[in-house]
């Protein structure tokens, strides 16, 4: 049988030193025996344009189409700051995304006991919490029509972009938020405005079908956005998973992110529709950006990276023992006080990025004896 192609793209900045990193730890399960990939490295990003001329090539598309998973680091940088928008580097990675048809974007939101005391909330708000966004990601007022900016006959101007969903959008994306809700602790929770949007009644409308016809075991309550960002800093572990749109999502997920205390911690992945095989075009990313402040100074956290391979594992290869062993190694580093300098807090010596994804390699290392 053809191994898994497992393609990486380490981007810019601190996108070297967090892909050399989660290597450590890919190379681990592999001579473990535990994962079999073929991994392949590829250009983005403003590394792409050095290179190429282009922020992510049609060559490089094309693998990253082909491949079982795709891996990436981050881009951008001040280098590449004064090029025209059309060509700057995060173009390589709209493209990427828009190419794979990834339209949910999950962004889990855990709290590492070791770390309840970073978030900006009080510890016993947060600790345990453990919840999935699930937001729609290629559709909503971001993509839809009329949009732009007019001026009017008296010479004022206005400006405009229009909500859209559709049945079959609403439903493939409420989809895997039920799907993945039966692997957690069954729970939903639909998140709209249907008191003052039409296309939120029709959200509500489709997710309570699709849940009556398909997930009657999935616990599915609704709630309006504006609550739910109170909710979620007044009592987040409430949730388990939480379904929104591409809007209410691009606020919620930061909002959740945040309760977690660093940026360096998050992962993400972002899927698009299975085939016939059950595969999805799959793409996997930490939450943060290239650092240019820290690029250089081999400290970046690496850990977002190697969560965001748990979640691979997790989601691409249905290899769960493999995602669960990863995040338990992550914890004990974390209990034993190993930390990069963003999460160290006083009385934690800092170690660098390396040095990080050895203390996991180690952990891993004990855990399989
Ligand atoms: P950023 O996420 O790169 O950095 C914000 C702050 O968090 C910085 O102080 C940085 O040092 C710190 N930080 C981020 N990741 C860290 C890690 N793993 N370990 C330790 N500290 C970490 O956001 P920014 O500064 O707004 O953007 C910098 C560049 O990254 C820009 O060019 C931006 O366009 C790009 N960007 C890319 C992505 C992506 O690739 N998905 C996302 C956001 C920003």
């Amino acid at each position: 049988m053809a191994k898994d192609t497992l393609f990486l793209l380490p981007g810019d900045g601190i996108g070297a030193d967090i892909t050399v990193a989660v290597r450590q730890v890919i190379a681990w399960f592999q001579a473990a025996g535990r994962t079999d990939f073929r991994v392949v490295e590829g250009l983005i990003g403003g590394a792409a344009i050095d290179a190429e001329g282009t922020p992510l090539s049609d060559a490089t598309l094309a693998e990253a189409m082909a491949a079982d998973a795709v891996l990436m680091g981050c881009v951008g940088g001040p280098k590449w700051d004064g090029l025209p928008f059309a060509q700057r580097p995060e173009r390589g990675l709209l493209r990427l995304r828009r190419e794979m048809k990834v339209f949910a974007n999950l962004r889990p939101a855990h709290v590492f006991d070791a770390l309840a005391e970073s978030s900006t909330l009080k510890t016993e708000v947060v600790k345990g919490l453990d919840i999935m966004i699930v937001r729609e990601l290629t559709g909503g007022v971001y993509f839809g029509e009329p949009r732009g900016i007019e001026t009017l006959t008296d010479g004022s101007r206005r400006g405009v972009n229009t909500q859209v969903y559709t049945t079959p959008e609403i439903e493939r994306v409420a989809r895997v938020a039920f799907e993945l809700a039966r692997t957690r602790a069954g729970k939903v929770c639909s998140v709209e405005k249907a008191n003052v949007m039409e296309s939120g009644v029709l959200w509500r409308e489709e997710v309570t079908r699709l849940q009556a016809a398909e997930f009657p075991d999935v616990t599915l309550s609704h709630m309006y956005a504006d609550n739910c960002a109170m909710q979620l800093v007044r009592a987040p572990r409430q949730f388990d998973v939480i379904v929104t749109d591409n809007l209410f999502g691009d606020l919620l997920s930061d909002l959740a992110a945040m309760l977690t205390g660093s940026l360096g911690m998050l992962p993400s992945a972002s899927l698009g529709a299975a085939d016939a095989t059950g595969r999805r075009p799959a793409l996997y990313e930490p939450v943060h950006g290239s650092a240019p402040d820290i690029t250089g100074k081999g400290i970046a956290n690496p850990l977002a990276m190697i969560l965001s391979f748990a979640m691979m594992m997790r989601h691409s290869f249905a290899m769960e023992a493999n995602a669960a062993l990863l995040e338990d190694a992550v914890r004990r580093v974390l209990d034993l006080g190993v930390r990069t300098a963003d999460i160290a807090s006083p009385g934690h010596i800092s170690v660098t990025t390396q040095a990080m994804a050895a203390a996991v390699v180690g952990e891993l290392g004990k855990s399989s004896v």
